[in-house]
């Protein structure tokens, strides 16, 4: 996790700042002299939308997949759980999905691996020296596809991988993961911690907990919505923000029962 942290002064100190327009050259296809060396002992940090589209690509459940594509390093100085690729254990180190012919999850490939040779440093990443959002190429020495001729913008690029498709579920889980309380040194307790990873990465299991604990007694869940995260993994994933940023850091996102309150209330009388 250090490698990382210096890293990230580098960018912030020393990458060129590029915008939507910024113009550069990459291509990646099979017939590159590197084609898939850049997918083994590498790390890909998965957000909760990358899981959801991966555990539905491998046709199991967020729990199966966490368990068996991922770890999730404990590091004291973390703000929150995080979730990485756990890349196989021989001698490349290979990402469990990379095949001779490419990627076999290609169409539902995670969030970095598309943006690469794309980063994005964002200010809410980086606290308070940041005002605005850049984009930077990261150029690994192995890699090829900068030799190539073709050329895109940065919007071009974004558009062409399909990363437009994470953006919303991205920006609702930064609102979450780089929150302004974690921001400020708040350390999670380790119920929160728990609570972070159910909700956000192992989502199955957090379905079953609004449906089979008294959950849906405390709180004030309509029934359409509910009808909606029994069946849509993504609107359960987007009621699991709502519910995090109620249970994290106390925000109005969760109606409690008016019984429930009443008789809280009753309690201290
Ligand atoms: S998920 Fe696909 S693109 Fe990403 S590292 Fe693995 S094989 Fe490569
Ligand atoms: S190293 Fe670069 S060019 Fe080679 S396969 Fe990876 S992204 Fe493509």
């Amino acid at each position: 996790m250090r490698e990382i942290e210096n890293l990230k002064k580098v960018i912030l100190e020393e990458y060129p700042r590029l915008d939507l327009e910024s113009k550069f050259t990459f291509q990646c296809h099979k017939s590159v002299a590197c084609f898939n060396d850049c997918c083994g002992d590498v790390n890909i940090f998965l957000t909760p939308y990358d899981i959801l589209r991966l555990k539905n690509r491998l046709k199991i459940s967020s729990g199966e997949f966490l368990s068996k594509y991922t770890i999730s390093p404990f590091d004291k100085n973390l703000r929150y759980p995080v979730v990485l690729l756990k890349m196989e254990e021989n001698e490349r180190k290979s990402c469990p999905f990379v095949s001779p012919d490419g990627c076999l999850v290609y169409t539902d490939r995670p969030w970095s691996c598309r943006m690469y040779p794309l980063g994005l440093a964002s200010p809410k990443s980086d606290g308070e020296s940041l005002d605005k959002e850049f984009y930077f190429l990261l150029q690994e020495g192995v890699c090829k596809g900068f030799h190539e001729k073709k050329q895109y913008t940065v919007a071009e690029w974004i558009k062409d991988q399909g990363v437009d498709q994470y953006t919303e579920m991205g920006e609702l889980f930064k609102d979450i993961a780089l929150h302004e309380i974690l921001q400020k040194g708040e350390m999670l307790s380790p119920e929160k911690i728990e609570m972070f990873f159910m909700a956000a990465y192992d989502f199955d299991r957090f379905r079953d907990f609004v449906f089979n604990s008294s959950f849906l007694k405390k709180f004030d869940v309509d029934e359409r919505t509910q009808e909606q995260i029994r069946e849509d993994d993504a609107a359960l994933l987007k009621f699991s923000f709502k519910w995090l940023r109620f249970a994290l850091f106390g925000e109005k996102t969760m109606t409690i029962r008016r019984e429930v309150l009443e008789a809280e209330k009753r309690k201290h009388e």
